[in-house]
């Protein structure tokens, strides 16, 4: 008789063990359902063994049986389950809910989604002499880390792409893996076009039996390079021979959820352990990635032309302390400029809505959410204002509600403001908006980006959305509306986001033609990330971002662990973290220091969103040189902490974000 050892996607941290019934065939790495106290619940088999070979304490009790099998042939092989006990330590997770973020939940369909078309090789462009060089060390050892760093438009696709073939001719397999896959639709036609049906694209818009479809494929082998954003780092592709993480800076290779992994630190992982490839790329490397460049972890890889014939635009800076309303003199000058040279202007903010800040003018006092720390914004087509943290609605003020005072203003400005200032400054023009409000129109995001490139639009204007990726060749004039919205953030990454944010939207200008503009509206001119990047010293904006980091041992200089505990009930949460503080604390006394052990324990405090959706939440930072010690210390400390109904702890390794 056998049983079989079965994980579930639940915050249990045992493995369980079921009888497998006679008729019915399990091998390790498929999916069973499993009866678990009263209900049947979906688990993973992770082993399958002899009867009485339990390691269980209590052997007396007699097994249940397993209640049926989901896939016929194993979903998830040896090197994803080492890789998901892997996940689950370094994250602070569990095995089942590592396998659960991996392989895909949907249930078997009858194959794929309609076949990918053939694939169709346009005449190949010839690679500069800096792409060559690229490709050639890449792909000289069948391992090795590099990072391909370039202005954008310097052709970093085309090298990934060389060498993405070229690894697939060696009979090895490719993930290919970008932010956001709607936000790469060249990325994605290429790929197609060049590699057909031996590729796979993991679209956002797939259900969970498509993905599951999708993943079966690639684990035959008959998809052998697959796109996709952050859970694509997973795809089990066999013989792994390159991962591409394009954008490498880009914060949504984190995941917000547990276990809240990065996809740069799976792939790293990945790549050693399946002994393959890794490049990585930006314009903007995260300042973890350049310093890692410079001590050698990662190869430098230069590409420092732009190909397309374009040069750098030029940058100006523009004061708005003294200017009125969204639109500077200076940027409607060379908007109406660009309009006559028959050319086009993107206009680009970070915030959506239409004002994002109230105050009354008699009491100071600002319009908050209900339930988060955050401001509410108001959005003028929906005559509301809105909360974009959990969505909270309510009717737009006229009267202070703490004072009564009708003396009450809006300031800031959002998309939906600029969008109306451009209007009725240029009344003709054809305008048109994408943020993540007008992307909510099926097909609209899709159908404005072809028209701006078939040159049907003016101006268009947005919030991030358009500063990745998208490649416009009748573009001359890039305007940042409001360059600040992101500095004053309390994080330690606020300088790296605006120095990225900025040389990213910069980059869309002037790609095809050699005088693009970009003008960077601000209040703070000065400021170091708007300073550097406006006179394009990357290289001095690391410099300087990095002497920080140091002063303060965040990283790189130093590994976070941050603990962040919510409940509604402030004082149940309050009490949680102080408790978990002090057995830290107590933990880093106990044990032996010396210079590895040097470790700095912050808080516990209120996290800047104190409060969320309705959630208190407090925070506790651990950092240290040595991660493995404060890692260690972290999970010491832990042991046995009795977490109350309704308050959760967060535990975030590597934290992206402190807010
Ligand atoms: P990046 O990914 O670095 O931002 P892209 O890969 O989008 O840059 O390349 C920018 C433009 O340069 C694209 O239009 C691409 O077709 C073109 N390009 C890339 N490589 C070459 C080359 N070797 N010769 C001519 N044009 C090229
Ligand atoms: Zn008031
Ligand atoms: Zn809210």
């Amino acid at each position: 008789m056998q049983q079989a050892r079965v994980v579930f996607n639940l915050p249990l941290s045992r493995e369980f063990t079921y009888e497998i019934p006679d008729d019915i065939c399990v091998k390790p790495g498929v999916r069973v359902k499993a009866p678990f106290g009263s209900r049947l619940l979906m688990g993973y088999v992770v082993a399958v063994e002899e009867q009485g070979n339990d390691h269980e304490a209590d052997q007396s009790y007699t097994l249940k049986k397993l209640h049926a099998v989901v896939d016929p042939e194993p979903v998830f092989g040896e090197l994803h389950l080492q890789l998901a006990r892997w996940m689950s330590r370094m994250y602070f997770s569990n095995i089942g809910e590592c396998l659960g973020i991996m392989v895909p939940s949907g249930k078997r369909e009858k194959e794929p989604p309609g076949g990918e078309e053939e694939a169709f090789s346009p005449k190949p462009l010839e690679l500069s002499e800096e792409q060559q060089m690229a490709v050639r060390e890449i792909l000289t050892q069948d391992q090795g880390a590099y990072y391909l760093y370039g202005m954008t438009g310097s052709g970093k696709t085309e090298v990934f792409l060389r060498a993405a073939a070229q690894t697939l001719e060696e009979g090895r397999g490719v993930v290919y893996l970008v932010p956001e896959i709607a936000l790469t639709a060249q990325v994605v036609q290429l790929i197609r076009t060049r590699f057909g049906s031996s590729s796979a694209v993991l679209h956002s818009r797939l259900t969970p039996s498509q993905r599951l479809a999708e993943w079966r494929r690639i684990v035959r082998g008959d998809a052998r390079i697959v796109v996709g954003a952050r859970s694509a780092v997973f795809a089990p592709v066999p013989r792994l021979g390159l991962i591409i993480l394009d954008e490498e800076h880009e914060g949504s290779y984190k995941s917000q959820n547990k276990p809240r992994y990065h996809a740069r630190q799976i792939a790293m992982r990945r790549c050693s352990t399946e002994k393959a490839r890794l490049v990585m790329g930006s314009a903007t490397p995260s300042v973890e990635a350049f310093a890692l460049m410079d001590q050698g972890g990662l190869k430098r890889l230069n590409l420092t032309r732009r190909l397309a014939g374009g040069q750098l635009p030029s940058i100006s800076i523009v004061n708005m302390s003294k200017q009125e309303g969204p639109l500077s003199r200076e940027l409607v000058e060379e908007m109406t400029r660009t309009k006559d040279m028959g050319k086009q202007s993107l206009l680009f903010l970070n915030r959506r809505g239409f004002s994002y800040f109230f105050q009354c003018r008699s009491c100071g006092q600002d319009a908050k959410c209900r339930h988060c720390s955050a401001s509410l914004t108001y959005h003028k087509s929906q005559g509301m204002m809105i909360c974009h943290y959990c969505g909270y609605k309510t009717a737009p003020v006229t009267t202070c509600p703490t004072c009564g005072s009708l003396d009450v203003s809006y300031s800031g400005f959002g998309t939906e403001h600029v969008e109306e200032a451009v209007r009725t400054r240029f009344p003709d023009w054809r305008i048109e908006r994408l943020d993540g409000d007008s992307a909510q129109i099926k097909g609209h995001m899709e159908a404005t980006i072809q028209e701006f490139r078939d040159g049907k639009i003016d101006v268009l204007l947005g919030t991030q959305m358009i500063a990745k990726g998208l490649n416009f060749p009748g573009v001359r004039l890039v305007g940042l509306v409001m360059a600040d919205s992101g500095l004053h953030m309390p994080d330690f990454r606020s300088a790296e986001r605006t120095f990225s944010l900025i040389t990213q939207v910069s980059g869309r200008a002037g790609r095809y033609t050699p005088d693009g503009l970009v003008i960077i509206q601000t209040f703070n001119p000065h400021s170091l990330p708007i300073a550097l990047s406006s006179v394009g010293d990357i290289e001095g904006f690391y410099r300087k971002e990095l002497e920080v980091r140091r002063f303060l041992k965040f990283p790189p200089f130093g590994r976070i662990i941050r603990l962040v505990v919510r409940s509604k009930k402030k004082n149940s949460a309050l009490a949680l973290i102080q408790e978990i503080a002090k057995r830290v604390h107590y933990g880093q006394n106990t044990s032996s220091h010396g210079q590895e052990g040097e470790v700095e324990i912050l808080g516990p405090a209120e996290a800047p969103l104190s409060l969320l959706a309705g959630n208190h939440r407090f925070h506790l930072l651990v950092i240290g040189k040595d991660f493995s010690h404060i890692h260690g210390l972290v999970h010491h400390s832990l042991k046995n902490l009795q977490v109350p109904s309704a308050v959760y702890l967060e535990i975030d390794v590597d934290p992206v974000s402190l807010m």
